[in-house]
Order: structure tokens, then sequence, then C-alpha cells
């Protein structure tokens, strides 16, 4: 589940992570208001689920698309817009009535980064922020490293919004550093984050200390990433958070009950909160015209590879899991024919503990309760096949089957 900025900003300052102070504000009048309290200079931004924000451009919802197609194709396009002209999402304002405008300039708007996709994102937001003087940009970050089972910092002197070359022109720039998690803190993690940093003195000990900060706070809510880019040098001599992002670890939200409440559920594909509510675990929507129900994560990645392989485009990603019971299977049904892109289904079943016969009923309880007209291949192995067969034929419904997963790619991709 992903934040806001404004709500991991919380999250972090509550942890002991020296943040730029700010507060949000639905209405330019609101805005307004909130600058005079920090004194006229602010910074005004779009509170979005996503990234590339200062590099945004702003428009109506039926121009979002195109501007997509803009930003992603001509990077000229897709240049810094923070400091001069203020075409972005991150806009500086140096008086109460500049933030008034800036605010009146971005809510409403359909907000288009990089990062959105064609859809853009709608601001209902902006956070009000004291304007940071900054001498320099960091970036510094804190993830979950899965293949060595600790949480890893990574932070890179070259911050700012260009994280993304420096990975793929200069990885050595970057350094990863990682945390025991038997060990838990300890201080010298900090110092080493400081000096990789180039930070000396007391500048030093304010970046090791919002390093043990940036560090709690991922291990108290579950983060799976916590990430400040910038991490900034202001020029009164602090060192503080000036954006940040943080995603919490769905598998861990059931004992955050008071951050579960921070979801935003507008920011999320409607297809993906119906899926949550019918039960449907692991959907994920995509942009290709091919439903797929398939058991087990590894074998869904690969039949998505598989159907572009056969030339075809994936419409989902959906684990249904270890099915016992037929009606997940009819949930899973009704959430991708949802869909209008979704022109064929396949079903991709290699059945160990789910049993083959209850996806079958499944299937067929679907075909009773609704009026499917896109063509549905499946291909079944495993355990109960030839009870899932036998009640297939005798269904009576039309799927198309096959023993192979090429062949079947092929079928769902000509049936398509
Ligand atoms: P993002 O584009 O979505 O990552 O949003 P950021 O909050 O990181 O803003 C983008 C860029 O705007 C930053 O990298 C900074 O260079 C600049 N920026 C953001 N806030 C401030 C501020 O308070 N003062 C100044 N001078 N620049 C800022
Ligand atoms: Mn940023």
């Amino acid at each position: 589940m992903k934040l806001h900025e404004y709500q991991a900003r919380d999250l972090l300052d509550q942890n002991g992570v020296a943040v730029t102070k700010g507060r949000v504000a639905t209405t330019p009048a609101e805005a307004r208001k909130i600058a005079e309290e920090l004194g006229g200079k602010v910074v005004v931004k779009a509170q979005i689920h996503a990234g590339g924000r200062g590099k945004g451009r702003l428009v109506e919802e039926s121009e979002t698309a195109a501007m997509y197609e803009k930003l992603t194709t001509d990077p000229a396009n897709n240049a810094g817009q923070v400091k001069g002209e203020r075409v972005g999402g991150v806009r500086l304002a140096d008086t109460a009535d500049e933030a008034e405008a800036a605010a009146q300039a971005i809510l409403g708007k359909h907000l288009v980064s990089i990062q959105t996709g064609p859809e853009g994102k709608l601001v209902k937001t902006v956070l009000v922020a004291e304007q940071a003087e900054i001498e320099k940009e960091y970036y510094l970050s804190v993830t979950v490293e899965g293949g060595i089972a600790s949480h890893l910092f990574i932070a890179s002197s070259e911050g700012g919004t260009e994280i993304e070359e420096v990975a793929a022109t200069n990885p050595d720039a970057i350094a990863r550093i990682q945390v025991n998690p038997s060990a838990g803190w300890m201080p010298y993690v900090g110092r080493t984050v400081a000096q990789r940093l180039g930070l000396s003195g007391d500048q030093a000990d304010q970046c090791a200390k919002l390093a043990e900060g940036l560090y709690r706070t991922a291990v108290n809510t579950d983060a799976s990433l916590v990430e400040i880019n910038p991490l900034a040098l202001l020029g009164d001599g602090r060192v503080a958070a000036v954006d940040a992002k943080l995603s919490i670890d769905d598998n861990a939200l059931y004992r955050h009950k008071d951050l579960a409440e921070l979801r935003d559920k507008d920011e999320e594909a409607p297809l993906e909160i119906m899926a949550q509510d019918l039960g449907v675990p692991n959907f994920i929507k995509l942009d290709g015209n091919i439903g797929c129900i398939v058991n087990g994560a590894g074998l869904a990645m690969a039949t998505m590879d598989t159907i572009k392989l056969a030339g075809g485009e994936p419409a989902n990603f959906l684990d249904i899991g270890t099915v016992n019971d037929p009606q997940r299977v009819v949930n899973a049904l009704k959430v991708i024919l949802e869909d209008p892109n979704v022109e064929a289904i396949l079903i991709n079943i290699f059945g160990g503990m789910a049993r083959v016969d209850i996806i079958a009923e499944g299937v067929i309880e679907a075909h009773r309760q609704m009026d499917i007209r896109v063509p549905m291949v499946m291909r079944l192995v495993g355990t109960n096949l030839a009870e899932g067969e036998k009640l297939l034929d005798e269904s009576g419904i039309e799927v198309i089957r096959c023993r192979d997963l090429g062949e079947a790619a092929d079928q769902v991709v000509s049936a398509a």
C-alpha cells in the first residue's frame, strides 16, 4: 500500500526524521492560509501516488494520454520545471498570493508524469511546505532486500530527480549498506551512511540520526520502501527530508489498523479494489486484452510471458492461490470480465494442493451466474484432473481445452 507524501512525512517525523514543516490543503484559500503561517515562502506540491511530479504537467482529463506520450517519447519535454517556468506539480511560491495561485493551478487538474501512466492522476490535495533553501540534494532510502534477508540502505550523493539515471550510468556512485536484522540498529550504520554521502562534522551527526529514524520508520510500519529524494543539505545547515515516499507491505497491514486507514482508494486501480473486496488475492491490472487466472505467482508470471511469446498481451496478473472454494473462481472471473479490454480468458491450473475439479466447478458456476461472451481457454493438469474434465464435459459449457501451456497461449491469442 502506497502512502501520500504528507502521510509519509508525518510517520517519518514521529520516528525522529527531520522533515521540512508543512500541512495539506484542498482549496487555494487554505493553501494561502498555510503559506501565511509559514511566512510566505513555501513550496506547493501535488499529492498523488506517483513520483516525477516536479517534471510532470497539469492537464485536463481528456489530454492526459497525449501528454503522457509527449513526456515519455521526447526527453526535452521532461526537463526540470520546478525552479524556472512553473508548469509542474511542485511549485515554489515566494508569497502567500503565489501559493494560492499555485494551488489554484494544481488542484482539480490531472497531473501526468513519467510514473503516472497515460491516465495521469487527479490532484485533490496539495502539500504546502516551508520552502527549503537547498544547498545540495542527496538520495537515501531503506528497502527490504529479500536476497540478503535484510534491510538495505541505498544512498547516493547524486540525489534529486535523476537517481534512475545515476543508477544506469554510474552505479558505483550508489552505496548499499546492509542492516543485520539480528543485531538491529547499530550506530555505525548511520555513520557509514553519512560518510558515503560525503558528510562530515555536525552534518554527519544529523544524517546518522536521520538514517536511524528512517530505519525505525521502515521497521515500525513494515515498509517495503521508505525513500527520501531529495534528502537536502539546507542553507541554514540543517539536513532534512524534502520529499518522502513510503510503501507498506500489504501482508503486514493486519497488524497496523491505524496505517490501513491511510489508504487512498481513489489512487488505486478500481478493478484491484474490486478484487480485494471479493477476496481475490494478488490481482494486478495490466493493459492487454487476455484475462488470466492462474494458481501460483511463478506460474502466473510464466503464463504472462508465454502469452507475450505467442504475440498477445495479458490484461492482468492473477494468482488465485490454492483454491478450495468454487466461489473464488467465480469472483476471479467477475473481476476479469469487468475489464472492458478483455477479449479472451486463459485459465492455467497446475493442480497440486489446488484441485482441478474445484476450479471446474467454479467455471461452470460462473457460466450459470453470468452471461460470458468471451472465449475461454483452459489448460488443466494435476490433482483430480479426470474429475474436473468430467464435470466440464457434462456441463455443456464451451471452453477450449489444452494440455500444454504453449498451445493454450496460441489458442487464446487467436481466440482474442
Ligand atoms: P518529485 O518530483 O515527485 O520527486 O517531487 P519532489 O518533492 O522531489 O520535488 C522535485 C524537485 O523539486 C526536488 O528534487 C527539488 O529539486 C525541488 N524542490 C522540491 N521542494 C523544494 C523546496 O522546498 N525548495 C527548493 N529550492 N526546491 C525544491
Ligand atoms: Mn522526489
